[in-house]
């Protein structure tokens, strides 16, 4: 049984944070959303009156908050968790926030004497839930060593991928070629419909050529070729447009600051921008074909 601290139970830190508790952990909760923390509560986590109050007294303390500034607040503010923390507790940042202040958090928590990993996830809620989270982790072997039993609790694929930042890295990258892709697959359906060629003989010839692809197998824009895809349910999310606007947006900060050229991940960004200020921004990331096909 391992003490833990949680800050930031919404729609993903909440069924991570119920996984742990079920598995046998201590979770004291903190959240500024009286519902989420109230619903975390009620799965046998204990609340905390602040995130200073939830990472003090624990072994660990695992963030799952909304944006770097959110991730910088909670850290390195005055009466931030790095003040209240005990000697030894683990850090684990599981948000996806931007490489430098990954980097910057996990400096400031070093200087502190603290061990700290950053580890951004993919699997959505639904993954989330059924504890099937894919970790991308930033930080030394040591503090993965420590951090893997955890998340193996939350999670079923567990990566090192270097030093702190390089797990936000992953993501970002990771997620770029999603977004350039689904984008890319849902032109190519587009075009089969003006072309009459049927949706389920191009998928039948794609997904086993040289077309075939995530967003092609197992994310089809289209409804019918795969079944459990959103788009047989209205394109009910899922991965919501506006996270997949998010995390492009984060690629090119990235993209920037390395002066990596990427023309295909800032077309994507600016697509999805588009989808989303036209009001998209709940639906899943696949209906952007609707955009393409120039409806509404
Ligand atoms: P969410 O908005 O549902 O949850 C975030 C929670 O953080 C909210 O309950 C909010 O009240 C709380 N919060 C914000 N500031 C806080 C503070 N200072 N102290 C305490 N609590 C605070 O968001 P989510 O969908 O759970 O996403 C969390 C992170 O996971 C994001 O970085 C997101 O990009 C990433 N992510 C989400 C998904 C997904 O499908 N939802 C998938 C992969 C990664």
């Amino acid at each position: 049984m391992t003490r833990i601290g949680f800050i930031g139970v919404g729609n993903m830190g909440g069924p991570m944070a119920r996984n742990l508790i079920d598995a046998g952990h201590e979770v004291t909760a903190f959240d500024l959303s009286p519902m989420a923390l109230d619903a975390t509560v009620a799965a046998g986590a204990t609340a905390a009156t602040s995130a200073a109050d939830a990472a003090s007294g624990v072994e660990v303390v695992i963030t799952m908050l909304p944006a770097g500034q959110h991730v910088r607040g909670v850290y390195l503010d005055d009466g931030g968790i790095l003040g209240a923390a005990a000697a030894g507790t683990l850090f684990i940042d599981s948000s996806t926030i931007d490489v430098d202040s990954a980097r910057a958090v996990a400096k400031a928590a070093g200087e502190a004497g603290f061990e700290m990993l950053d580890a951004p996830v993919s699997g959505g809620v639904g993954g989330a839930e059924a504890g099937t989270l894919t970790f991308m982790c930033g930080g030394s072997e040591d503090a993965f060593a420590r951090a893997k039993p955890l998340l193996d609790v939350m999670g079923k694929t567990i990566v090192l991928a270097g030093p702190s930042g390089n797990g936000q890295a992953a993501k970002i990258c990771n997620n770029m070629i999603l977004g350039a892709s689904m984008i890319a697959v849902s032109e190519a359906f587009v075009m089969a419909e003006k072309l009459g060629l049927d949706h389920q003989k191009l998928f039948d010839i794609s997904s086993t050529a040289s077309g075939q692809c995530w967003a092609m197998t197992s994310y089809c824009p289209v409804p019918g070729p795969v079944p459990a895809s959103p788009a047989n349910r209205d394109y009910q999310a899922g991965f919501t447009a506006a996270m997949m606007a998010k995390d492009l947006r984060l690629a090119q900060e990235a993209a920037q600051s390395v002066r990596a050229a990427t023309p295909l991940g800032a077309a994507a960004a600016a697509v999805y921008s588009l989808f989303e200020n036209a009001g998209n921004g709940e639906v899943d990331f696949s209906g952007v074909i609707r955009m393409i096909r120039g409806e509404k």
